[in-house]
Formats: C-alpha cells, sequence, structure tokens
C-alpha cells in the first residue's frame, strides 16, 4: 500500500538572506508551481519571520529555527511560541544541529523546547542525527534513538510533529547520504518509533531526510519508501527548492 503520509519540505535558511533576497526567494515560491502533494514550510530568521508570512500570504508554511522553553520572561535574546504565533507563524524546527553542536544544546532542553512548544500550538520539526565519528563507530542508531528518547515523552499530539533525521556529516558538506543509507536509518528509526511509542503513530509520522540535498539527488532519495521528504539547507536558497518540493511529482 503506499504511504498516506503526505510529502512535506521544508526550508532552513539558517542566517542567511536580507529584504532583497527574500524577495527573490518569495518571487520562486509564488511561481512554482509547487506540488499540491507536498506540505512547503519555510524557515527565515527571527527577525524576518513576520515579513516572510505577510509576504507569502499564506501559500507556504512559515517556521522559526529556535524558540525557548517558556513564554516569557527574562530570556535575553530569545523568542518565545507565543511570539512565533502572534506574528502568524506555525512552525519551529528544534534540536537542528548547529543548535546541539555550535550552541551546546541538550537532548534535556531540547525535549523542554519540544514540550513547551506544542503546548502553546506550535508544529514542531524535531531533528536528529548522527556525528561522522559517530557512524564510524557504528553508533548511528545508538546516538539518533537517545535523541529520540529525550524527545517522545514530550510529545502528546504526534500529528503535530515531524521528524528530520539530518547525519550531522551530510549538513552543509556536499557529502549525502545515499539513497539506501538513508532508507537504512528511516527504516530502523520507524521500527523504533512502532515498539516505543506505538505503531499507528509509527505509520502516520513523517521522516523527513536532511544533508545536502539538492535538485540533482531529490529525485533518488525521494523515492525510498520511509523518506517522507526534505529538510533543506542550501538548496533551500535558490530556485532549484522548487524542484525539490516537486521532488515525487
Ligand atoms: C540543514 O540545515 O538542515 C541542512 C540539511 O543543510 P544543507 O541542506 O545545506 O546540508
Amino acid at each position: 500500500m503506499a504511504s498516506q503520509r503526505k510529502f512535506f519540505v521544508g526550508g532552513n535558511w539558517k542566517m542567511n538572506g536580507n529584504k532583497q533576497s527574500i524577495d527573490e526567494i518569495v518571487k520562486f515560491l509564488k511561481a512554482g508551481p509547487l506540488s499540491e502533494n507536498t506540505e512547503v514550510v519555510v524557515s527565515p530568521p527571527s527577525l524576518y519571520l513576520e515579513y516572510v508570512q505577510q509576504s507569502l500570504g499564506g501559500s507556504v508554511g512559515v517556521a522559526a529555527q529556535n524558540c525557548y522553553k517558556v513564554p516569557k520572561g527574562a530570556f535575553t535574546g530569545e523568542i518565545s511560541p507565543a511570539m512565533i504565533k502572534d506574528v502568524g507563524c506555525q512552525w519551529v524546527i528544534l534540536g537542528h544541529s548547529e543548535r546541539r553542536n555550535v550552541f551546546e544544546e541538550s537532548d534535556e532542553l531540547i525535549g523542554q523546547k519540544v514540550a513547551h512548544a506544542l503546548s502553546e500550538g506550535l508544529k514542531v520539526i524535531a531533528c536528529i542525527g548522527e556525528k561522522l565519528e559517530e557512524r564510524e563507530a557504528g553508533k548511528t542508531e545508538e546516538v539518533i534513538f537517545k535523541q529520540m528518547l529525550a524527545i517522545v515523552p514530550n510529545v502528546k499530539d504526534w500529528s503535530q510533529v515531524v521528524i528530520a533525521y539530518e547525519p550531522v556529516w551530510a549538513i552543509g558538506t556536499g557529502k549525502t547520504a545515499s539513497p539506501e543509507q538513508a532508507q537504512e536509518v528511516h527504516q530502523s528509526l520507524r521500527a523504533w518509533i512502532a515498539k516505543n511509542v506505538a505503531p499507528d503513530v509509527a505509520a502516520a509520522v513523517r521522516i523527513l531526510y536532511g544533508g545536502s540535498v539538492n535538485g540533482g539527488n531529490c529525485k533518488d532519495l525521494g523515492s525510498k519508501p520511509d523518506i517522507d521528504g526534505f529538510l533543506v539547507g542550501g538548496a533551500s536558497l535558490k530556485p532549484e527548492f522548487v524542484q525539490i518540493v516537486n521532488a515525487r511529482s
């Protein structure tokens, strides 16, 4: 039976862009055409969330790249899920490898953020992934299952969550996991979810692949049965993002 999971493509712009370059991205997103069979969400720097939300006019979802674990208060530099919702956005990316590895966010903090974001009504793109030395030591599953264990107790409604498997060695490096390597991890992750959460959640939850996805490799990756879409960094700033959105069409 073909998967009932709607293909999902997220564009993580990271700390890139200004109003002028954002206008260009909005232009190619509006021109598309973007497949109706794909849910599309872009994630600008927080300063531009409202600008992007208004420019896109609801045709594409908008995600913050991060948020804090409480609604408000003395947390200089942070933004809350309530604020993200207040400017009209619906999604937040949590646990991105750059948050984990550059800003040293722990599994525990990411779990707390997931709980708070969901309780405030935001949908979450929850990221997990192993480093190169962990893969080479045969620890990929151990690492990602441990990251999952910090997320799972904080989710009540899995329809509000997508998981992004992003091997750290493939992010921004031009080194993509092969479709077979990615499928192998996605399949074992889905089996882990069936065992540790519930079989119906495992069947329904979307597991995205992230790591140097581009217009050239997206069709092969997207043809794998457990790859339900992508989280895209570099290529989400370029017109080829439209091709990635349409990878399954
Ligand atoms: C990312 O930042 O989530 C990512 C996958 O980046 P890139 O596509 O540039 O590897």
